[in-house]
């Protein structure tokens, strides 16, 4: 709809953010059943990109984000009015009275799972725990590091595949509809921190071999932290990001991740890319 994602004007927090007037949450349609919601620099310096997707029975929303920064008050992150209000609009417009919303992350991360709360007891909802069991249990997983779920929200059937390695119940979400693979902290245009190096390889894998098979136009993440000079980041917990590198990465780079580390094998180490870096722990 409009502005395609790579140029869209994403909220990047202030040089003084007392004196920014940004939302808490910027909303952008990429179609009028999907939306990308960007949390502001200023309420945390992860400014975490959430996902939201309808259909006719079910939402699914994929994280709903991070506390505050220390100097950024004691404030509530309003993901939970936000994703109320889309919700709403959206019924009106397909003459609908409810649908079911199944709050799952791509991640169990601080900055993934923070307003888990916000949702517990509304009304037809799921909220999925952000457990290795917990998510196994919930897209039926059972193989889990292999398998891979299918998530029906009607008219619009997800691809969930688990993806370990930054974490260990991390998945990604294929949207058929838009063709956007949802990666989450696994490939972004980032600091890509490793924690299970085996995991994080096979996962590499997985998603070259996922993104051979399905037609996959954008690959979207959970951050931005490069710029948009090849293979160089911002400084790590800014607050102020002009000149960000473009959101969506695409299946090259899928295939440049699996490459680079089927390259370095058992060995792995920081690796420069222009649009990632490759950073195992420990
Ligand atoms: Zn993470
Ligand atoms: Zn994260």
């Amino acid at each position: 709809m409009g502005t395609p994602l790579g140029s869209v004007a994403w909220i990047h927090g202030a040089r003084d953010c007392r004196q920014s007037t940004d939302p808490l949450i910027q909303v952008h349609p990429l179609d009028e059943d999907t939306f990308v919601l960007r949390v502001s620099k200023c309420f945390s310096f992860e400014a975490n990109f959430l996902y939201l997707l309808l259909g006719e029975a079910r939402a699914v929303l994929f994280d709903t984000g991070p506390r505050p920064d220390p100097g950024a008050g004691d404030r509530v992150l309003p993901i939970r009015r936000v994703v109320d209000e889309i919700v709403a609009r959206w019924l009106r417009c397909h003459g609908l009275d409810a649908i079911e919303l199944v709050v799952a992350h791509t991640h169990g991360h601080g900055d993934h799972v923070s307003w888990d709360r916000e949702f517990q007891g509304r009304p037809r909802t799921t909220v999925v725990p952000p457990t290795l069991p917990g998510v196994q249990r919930a897209f039926r997983l059972p193989d889990w590091p292999d398998g891979e779920a299918r998530l029906a929200l009607g008219g619009r059937t997800l691809t969930v595949l688990p993806i370990p390695g930054h974490e260990d119940s991390h998945v990604a979400a294929y949207d058929p509809r838009t063709r956007s693979l949802l990666t989450g902290d696994t490939l972004y245009p980032s600091l890509l921190t490793v924690r299970n190096w085996p995991a994080y390889r096979r996962s590499a894998a997985r998603l070259a071999r996922f993104a051979e098979e399905q037609e996959v136009a954008q690959v979207l993440g959970s951050h931005i932290e490069m710029t948009r000079e090849p293979g160089e980041a911002f400084p790590l917990g800014t607050t102020h990001q002009p000149g960000e590198h473009p959101l969506p990465l695409g299946a090259e780079q899928v295939a440049e991740l699996h490459a680079a580390c089927e390259a370095m094998g058992d060995a792995p180490r920081v690796d420069v890319h222009d649009d990632f870096v490759i950073q195992p722990l420990g």
